[in-house]
């Protein structure tokens, strides 16, 4: 038996295209599974807990890891040194540690500001679309932090529209930051299983999907 569903992989490989980028979501695969990817070529990974970035760390040192879930400020240390990109950037206080820490590195840590753009969604996390210019202004001061975009999640509903309502809404707020802090700007994070095809139609430049593409 197969590993993992590599016709699922070409799929999505297919539909969004060479300008939009796959994360795989890794979170509680086996080091089995993500070697698997890695043979196809795939090198970035997304994960949402700091213990199983530490417990992933010996796998091939070109895997690029993306943390993507909720960071608390006393992991930072543990696995600056590990991650790639921090997806789920979302209040300042973790940006001042990740400042701190990557200058006690020497490591400038690449970032997207992390928005909750599907209001009716409870206990989401993420930046309210009214604070992204005051939060982006203060990140900007911080030498070891590069933001490079936005992430966001779909609302949880199976209407179309609306997941296309929200997208278009995030696509619209990259656009505007983008319009005011220039080229660095340049990932749009949306989509996932079950709704990327909608974000890539929306603009999304990175799909970051799990269930899908793993048994
Ligand atoms: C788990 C997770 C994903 C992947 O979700 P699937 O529905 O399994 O594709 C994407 N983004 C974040 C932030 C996640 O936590």
């Amino acid at each position: 038996m197969n590993t993992i569903p590599v016709d699922h992989y070409n799929e999505v490989k297919t539909t969004i295209g060479p300008d939009v980028s796959l994360l795989v979501v890794s979170k509680t695969r086996s080091e089995e599974e993500i070697m698997a990817y890695y043979a196809l070529g795939q090198r970035c990974f997304g994960e949402n807990h700091a213990q199983e970035i530490l417990a992933k760390k010996d796998l091939p040192a070109d895997i690029e890891w993306h943390f993507i879930g909720h960071l608390q400020r006393n992991k930072v240390r543990s696995i600056a040194p590990y991650v790639s990109m921090v997806e789920s950037l979302d209040n300042l206080p973790l940006a001042k540690v990740i400042e701190k820490e990557c200058a006690r590195i020497g490591k400038v840590m690449p970032c997207l500001a992390e928005f909750h753009l599907a209001v009716q969604d409870e206990n989401k996390t993420g930046l309210a679309e009214e604070d992204a210019f005051a939060f982006i202004d203060e990140i900007m001061k911080l030498p070891h932090i590069h933001l490079e975009g936005i992430m966001a999640m779909g609302p949880h509903t199976e209407d179309e529209e609306e997941i296309r309502r929200i997208f278009l809404q995030g696509k619209e707020l990259f656009d505007r930051i983008r319009e005011k802090y220039g080229d660095q700007i340049r990932i749009l994070s949306m989509g996932m299983s079950d709704d990327y095809r909608i974000a890539v139609e929306c603009g999304s430049t990175q799909v970051r999907i799990g269930s899908y593409l793993f048994y």
